[in-house]
């Protein structure tokens, strides 16, 4: 198992790894936004080759990035929140001009024309893209074995996977390849890797940031959020990211999220609810650590109450009909015509299918079809439409439990990382992976995963914190307190 303080501790000698101590000191002058990005440079030289967390660096863009940003400091200008901040992104999230693949085969050779709004956000902000990561094809699994590139290997531990499907973006902040990176979470896919790699990483409330721009899987699903190293710098990104965008017409009409001048604020008084009927699957030394947690919150004078979600274990059915359903639509463009790969045959209809056959991977041709299914005539109403149903009575479920408590925790990953290849031939363990995540998905609420000390084999363990759409920030100050007891 290799030692991921060691580069934590070359950080701190050489200067402030955390984006919210980068941030400042760029923005101050104190340090230079060319030095903060030498050092991850440094960093993903030295280990890259062994995690696999990029499908592409940008070191030349990066450098170039950050000497305007010293420009700027140097003659009195303010770079903005996220000065001379590293960050990765997931590589479905549009880059004008640079290659954006979803880890596909199908996207081969295209490049956006223009930058998912997030992206410019960042940017606007003054933080620094360092490269484009590893996910699991279009972002279906929970391992980021199913990329068309390879695995991304877990810097805790390179026998084992970084969850998924953002697993690039969550190993490339736990090896310190950048201070922060952007995820795209469906059904777990910010939360399990952020959990199965020791980071932070927060689904924020469905709308709270704009999709423009994040190529879609499950667009009634799908939401943008940060991985990090704490929970300041998770808030710092986020409130940079959110905020209304007039092209995503599912975005919120509200300013940016107000998280970070809250974190202090502690959990005296909230409510923190237990479910008491959660599925079960979590292994025992995850439990243990949910039951630490308990304890931390009650300690630092939150009131844990009781609470039912009955309908929360339908959730995984009925995810894997929405979602599917969904992808089947969403990646119906991808037929040879606009993007990427075209296999070319003697005609249209047969062009299509040698295309699709050839570009799409099994796990996103299983949910093709799958979704296709779930859709079709006669059996729509037996199971897309069921499938909705049983949807709308797990927000009903959570809105009931909401009323008695504040905030709610559960395990984020139902255990730690797994080795790699364990699940890769049985999609269904794969699909437990999302137990406990899934159902914030279903009902746009937001949740997070803050690491909480460790478990088997001293992986680290995260802990899910969820609060009702629009709380986002009593989530993160239930989390800066949990935090606060690891650190
Ligand atoms: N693991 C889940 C899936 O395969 C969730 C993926 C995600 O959140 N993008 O669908």
């Amino acid at each position: 198992m290799s030692d991921t303080s060691d580069t934590s501790q070359t950080g701190t000698s050489n200067g402030p790894t955390s984006a919210t101590d980068i941030a400042w000191n760029v923005r101050n002058g104190v340090v230079k936004a060319a030095d903060v990005v030498e050092r991850f440079l440094t960093t993903i030289d030295a280990r890259e080759s062994d995690i696999h967390a990029f499908n592409l660096v940008l070191a030349d863009a990066a450098r170039e990035r950050a000497a305007a940003i010293d420009d700027l400091v140097s003659v009195g200008r303010d770079p903005g929140p996220l000065a001379g901040v590293t960050v990765a992104l997931k590589d479905n999230l549009c880059t004008r001009g640079i290659p954006t693949t979803c880890s596909s085969k199908i996207l081969e050779g295209w490049t956006p024309p223009y930058d998912a709004t997030v992206v410019t956000r960042l940017r606007d902000a003054g933080a620094v893209v360092v490269g484009k990561t590893n996910l699991d094809e279009f972002a279906m699994g929970s391992s980021t074995e199913n990329s068309a590139f390879g695995p991304t290997r877990n810097p805790h531990d390179t026998t084992r996977v970084p969850g998924g499907s953002s697993g690039g973006s969550a190993a490339a902040v736990a090896a310190r390849f950048a201070a922060v990176s952007l995820g795209s979470d469906t059904g777990g896919s910010i939360r399990q890797p952020a959990a199965l790699c020791g980071v932070v990483g927060a689904k924020p409330t469905y709308g709270a940031v704009s999709r423009l721009g994040l190529i879609a899987f499950g667009s009634s699903l799908d939401q943008i959020g940060p991985f990090a190293h704490t929970v300041a710098d998770a808030a710092l990104t986020l409130e940079a990211i959110s905020g209304h965008d007039p092209g995503d017409s599912t975005s919120i009409q509200q300013g940016p999220l107000d998280l970070t001048r809250q974190l202090d604020f502690g959990v005296a008084g909230l409510r923190v609810g237990r479910i008491t009927d959660l599925p079960a699957g979590a292994s025992p030394d995850v439990e243990e650590r949910l039951e630490v947690a308990f304890d931390t919150l009650r300690a630092a004078g939150a009131e844990i109450v009781d609470v039912e979600v009955p309908a929360f274990s339908y959730g995984l059915t009925a995810y894997y009909l929405i979602a599917p359903a969904e992808a089947s639509s969403n990646l119906a463009r991808f037929d040879g015509v606009r993007f990427g790969l075209r296999v070319d045959a003697p005609d249209t209809n047969a062009m299509y299918a040698a295309t699709r056959t050839e570009g799409f991977g099994a796990e996103v041709k299983r949910r093709i079809m799958l979704g296709t299914y779930a859709l079709s005539a006669g059996y729509y109403d037996a199971y897309y439409g069921r499938a909705l149903k049983v949807r709308r009575l797990i927000a009903n479920d959570f809105a009931a439990a909401y009323e008695r408590a504040d905030v709610l925790l559960t395990p984020a990953s139902p255990t730690v990382a797994f080795e790699l290849g364990d699940k890769a031939s049985d999609p269904l363990s794969m699909y437990l992976c999302d137990t406990y995540t899934i159902p914030s998905n279903l009902t746009g609420d937001p949740a997070m995963s803050v690491p909480f000390g460790t478990g088997d084999l001293g992986l680290p363990v995260g802990v899910q914190v969820l609060a009702p759409a629009l709380h986002d920030d009593v989530m993160f100050r239930t989390a800066a307190v949990l935090e606060g007891a690891v650190s």
